[in-house]
């Protein structure tokens, strides 16, 4: 039923009118200074249990915050965060009140051991990072991995990923896929990283700086072939933006205009092009005459997509013998 401004709904999620001020579920906040917003509590009937609850929080939009997130924010002892300005910006937000520790990748090392001991005198602590889920790209892992190495109790409250909601916009095939993380700064590593994933029958999801996307884009079209790719700018924000093409049309295009904001890189898989559809050997003819065997290789590579061990092997075979 499509819903009107008068509706009783459309009072009570805009926070004015008598049935949202009497229900017990509300709970009001400010979302902006003078605006009042309404969201639903939820309990699972049960208290937290003590341990480390990893805590997904919004990528940008601050709606995409899963009910029992809150749930688990307002029920701990208290936060280990990134950055403790943006998440008790978070938190104001939702009316949560918490004491908040900052766990990140400068004091980690210095501050797990206290945490685990916390943990282990029956603590109940959150972790959460800067946005979207801790751990994949943000600090965690070590915690994680030494709480599960004594047995304590770890467990998660999942909800958004600037990774997973590139690959299901980008019109790429989210069958399989590589989570890679983020590339190497420097262009010599960053190609050696991308080499090791050309064969890989997958999507590729990446993240990447604004700074650095033209230069990895066009390092992405020369090792692993001039591919359909998808660059998610901005995800869940007002100007959320995502620009699908080739490789190289897309390094072009940011080499002009430096994106703003953030962005993940989705790169499809090797296309599969039928041999017959293109005259391979006729190619690596032409370009063997004019090219060594490595250029050669890298040039039918990016203009095909095609495998360059499989046609490294075949411009091997096809190399005129000597005399
Ligand atoms: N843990 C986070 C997650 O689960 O998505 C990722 C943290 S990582 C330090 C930050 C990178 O995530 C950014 O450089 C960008 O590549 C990507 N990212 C985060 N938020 C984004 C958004 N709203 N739109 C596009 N990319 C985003």
């Amino acid at each position: 039923m499509k819903q009107g401004r008068n509706t009783g709904a459309a009072r009570a999620a805009s926070g004015k009118g008598a049935g949202a001020a009497r229900d017990p579920n509300r709970l009001p906040c400010l979302s902006k200074p003078g605006v009042a917003a309404t969201f639903q509590t939820w309990t699972p009937g049960h208290a937290l249990e003590p341990g480390l609850h990893l805590v997904a929080t919004p990528i940008g939009s601050l709606g995409d915050i899963t009910l029992r997130a809150l749930w688990v924010l307002r029920s701990v002892d208290r936060v280990l965060c990134e950055d403790t300005r943006v998440t008790a910006r978070l938190l104001a937000h939702y009316g949560i009140v918490k004491p908040l520790d900052p766990y990140h990748d400068y004091n980690a090392d210095r501050v797990r051991p206290a945490v685990l001991a916390a943990l282990r005198r029956g603590e109940t602590l959150a972790l959460v990072s800067d946005a979207g889920t801790p751990l994949v790209s943000d600090p965690g892992y070590k915690l994680v991995r030494e709480a599960l190495a004594e047995g304590l109790p770890v467990t998660a409250s999942p909800g958004a990923s600037a990774a997973l909601t590139g690959l299901i916009l980008s019109g790429l095939p989210p069958d399989k896929f590589l989570f890679a993380g983020f590339l190497p700064p420097r262009s010599a590593a960053r190609r050696k990283a991308l080499a090791a994933w050309t064969e890989l029958e997958a999507t590729l999801v990446l993240y990447e700086g604004p700074s650095r996307l033209a230069a990895s884009l066009a390092d992405m079209a020369a090792v692993l072939g001039d591919r359909d790719a998808a660059i998610a700018r901005e995800l869940t924000k007002r100007h959320e933006e995502v620009r699908r093409g080739r490789l190289s049309a897309l390094a072009a295009h940011y080499h002009e205009t430096a994106p703003r904001g953030e962005v993940v890189v989705i790169v499809g898989p090797p296309e599969a092009i039928e041999p017959e559809a293109i005259d391979i050997d006729a190619r690596l003819d032409a370009l063997l005459r004019r090219l060594s065997l490595r250029d050669a290789v890298t040039a039918l590579a990016e203009e095909t997509g095609l495998s360059r061990r499989v046609l490294y092997d075949r411009a091997l075979a096809r190399r005129p013998k000597a005399p």
